[in-house]
């Protein structure tokens, strides 16, 4: 029999969305209410939906109830039409309607778009200054130069929470899981610029696990619930789970949560995690996104 002392089984620190999400609600809501005093009416959120489904409007409904706790007048835009061609050409004109009018400082696309719609038809109509979820390749080409530009918000969801977890990410190495252009492949640059090594696996890669033993931080973005478990994890990890799965009409993330918290430093949980973050960042991002559309009409009329 071995001397050796029974393993120490650890319990994770969960790193709750909630607080950071409403100390994020009450900084834009002192910043909301300025803007009211100068413009005698609040910044507009429009989030554009083509087709209803439920779970997006739990979503959805999310977001609107933000906008309201904090001043932000959210509104849903249906996009009408029952194929792709008119879907696709009523999105169009849905967008480049928003773009012009100057109420509405932000806009979001609800994702996914239907079947037969193309992503490239939002990337090609929304205007970058609107552009509040970093979809533009505006936006997208600044972050992958290391500029300041809109970043998505799940992903600097995502970014936030590993800062939050205390890990000083230089020279750790991150794998991150999913290479989504909204989600994965932002944060692999974002993890990167701050001088993490970052290994992005996706549903080809070979020997996921042995990938992940190594990682000192792990973000999961992948849809697919029960994706990593506590024994693929190194000991004292921190893991940022971004997936949202609906099972046994339970949300649950793309963690095996129960075996990770006992292995993991630190772990977000779903639901009550990224999520949170994520609709707080939106609003901060909208008041960010009417303060740099202030200063370009400055400009323009100086
Ligand atoms: P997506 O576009 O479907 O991308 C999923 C990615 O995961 C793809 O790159 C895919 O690889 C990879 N993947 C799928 N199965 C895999 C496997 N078995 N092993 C390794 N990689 C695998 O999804 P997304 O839009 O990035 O969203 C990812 C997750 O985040 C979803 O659950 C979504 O609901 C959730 N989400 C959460 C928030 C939030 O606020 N918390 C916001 C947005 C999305 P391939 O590229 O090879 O197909």
């Amino acid at each position: 029999m071995s001397d050796a002392p029974p393993p120490v089984m650890t319990q994770a620190r969960r790193l709750e969305g909630a607080p950071f999400a409403s100390e994020i609600r009450e900084r834009v809501a002192a910043d909301v209410a300025t803007y009211v005093r100068d413009h005698g009416h609040p910044p507009g959120l429009a989030i554009v939906v083509c087709g209803r489904s439920a779970p997006s409007m739990v979503y959805l409904e999310r977001i609107l109830k933000g906008c309201a706790q904090v001043g932000i007048e959210g509104s849903l835009v249906d996009v009408p039409g029952d194929d792709a061609a008119t879907q696709e050409a009523e999105l169009t004109a849905a967008l480049e309607r928003l773009n012009d009018d100057d109420r509405v400082a932000g806009i979001i696309v609800q994702m996914p778009l239907p079947a037969g719609v193309p992503l490239r038809t939002v990337v090609d109509a929304i205007e970058p200054l609107k552009d509040i979820d970093g979809i533009h390749p505006l936006n997208a080409g600044l972050l992958r130069l290391g500029f300041e530009g809109f970043l998505p918000a799940t992903a600097h969801a995502a970014l936030e929470m590993i800062h939050r977890s205390g890990v000083q990410l230089r020279g750790t190495d991150a794998v991150v899981i999913g290479r989504s252009p909204v989600v994965g492949m932002p944060l692999a640059f974002m993890l990167t610029k701050e001088d993490a090594t970052v290994t992005v696996c996706h549903s080809k890669t070979r020997d996921l696990a042995d990938k992940v033993r190594r990682a000192d931080v792990v973000v999961v973005a992948a849809g697919q619930p029960g994706l990593v478990t506590g024994a693929m994890l190194k000991p004292g990890a921190v893991v940022i789970d971004v997936g949202i799965n609906v099972v046994d009409g339970r949300i649950v993330g793309d963690v095996e949560f129960e075996s990770a918290e006992r292995v993991a430093g630190a772990i977000t949980p779903v639901p009550g995690g990224v999520g949170p973050l994520t609709n707080a960042l939106l609003l901060n991002h909208l008041m960010r996104a009417a303060e740099r559309q202030d200063h370009a009409r400055e400009h323009f009329e100086a």
